[in-house]
Formats: structure tokens, C-alpha cells, sequence
């Protein structure tokens, strides 16, 4: 079950960087006022507004919970990955997790209950999600005609793209 639950999560963690640019590839959610961070002496710290990292940084090192083992990766500036990681990349990574784990079951509710403004913020990215109809959020498909062949450059980028991040969360 735990090997499960830790397959499923590394996949919807995937999902959340395809969300993350949900608009176009530039405006991101990771790319917030509320994921606003910096490293200092090694470890990440949030910096104002930041309120989601703040949150997710406090309950890292103040709780033990599915949440804070989840967030290990990658705020576990032990992992040689992580400590590698740059400012852009941490946001990117916190951000898919917060997704990963604002989709598992009692997820949102948990966040309700202890991370207010994260929960706050994941709400209307499912929102903004919902509103996509589950379309292809980019103009890949938007010119295809009934019986066209897909771009079968784009969709093989698309599936490199995937499984070369799909490695990288530990
Ligand atoms: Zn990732």
C-alpha cells in the first residue's frame, strides 16, 4: 500500500508541473508571490509574501505527518539532489507536491485544517484546472481537424519530458 501510494503521488507530481504552466509556459503558479524563497546557509527559507512556502517549510520541521514525508523532497537539504537545486527549481518541486498531495484522499481537508493559506491557493488552482474543461492548456491541438494526425513531435517531447522527471523525485 505505502509503495502504491508513493507511485501514485510521484505521478500526480508529474501532473503538477504540466499545471504549472496550465496558462503558458512563462506565467507559473510556482512562480508566485506566495512561493517566494531563497536558500540561506543551505536550507530554504521563504521569503515575503511566501505565505504557501512558509507554510509548507514550518510544517516540514515542525510536524511528523504524510505532508512533512512527502516534503522531504526536496526541503531535505541533506539529499545531495536537493541541495543542488536552484531557487526556480525548489518552487517548481514544492509546488508539484503541494499539488501531489492536495490530490490524495483527505488531502484538501488536511491543508484546511493546517495550512490555510496553502490549502487557499491549491482551491483555485483546481479552480483555474476545472476551468480548462481538462482541454490541452497549449495551442497544440487547438487548429487539429476530426481524423488529423497529432504532432507526434510535440507528443514524443511531451513523453521524454515525463520521464525524465518522473526519475528525479526520491
Ligand atoms: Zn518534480
Amino acid at each position: 500500500m505505502e509503495e502504491q501510494l508513493t507511485a501514485i503521488t510521484a505521478t500526480i507530481h508529474e501532473v503538477g508541473h504540466a499545471v504549472d504552466t496550465i496558462h503558458d509556459s512563462t506565467t507559473t503558479f510556482s512562480g508566485s508571490p506566495e512561493f517566494n524563497l531563497r536558500r540561506r546557509n543551505g536550507e530554504v527559507v521563504a521569503m515575503k509574501p511566501g505565505s504557501v512556502v512558509s507554510e509548507l517549510i514550518d510544517h516540514y520541521f515542525g510536524e511528523d505527518s504524510a505532508l512533512s514525508q512527502l516534503l522531504a523532497y526536496p526541503l531535505n537539504s541533506g539529499n545531495k539532489v536537493n541541495a543542488a537545486m536552484g531557487v526556480d527549481e525548489l518552487r517548481e518541486e514544492l509546488f508539484a507536491q503541494a499539488w501531489a498531495f492536495s490530490n490524495l484522499p483527505g488531502g484538501m481537508d488536511f491543508l484546511r485544517d493546517n495550512l490555510p493559506a496553502t490549502a487557499a491557493f491549491m482551491e483555485t488552482v483546481h479552480e483555474q484546472v476545472k476551468a480548462t474543461n481538462y482541454a490541452r492548456p497549449q495551442n497544440a491541438q487547438q487548429n487539429a481537424q476530426p481524423g488529423q494526425v497529432p504532432d507526434r513531435t510535440q507528443a514524443a517531447g511531451n513523453v521524454v519530458r515525463a520521464s525524465r522527471q518522473a526519475a528525479a523525485p526520491t
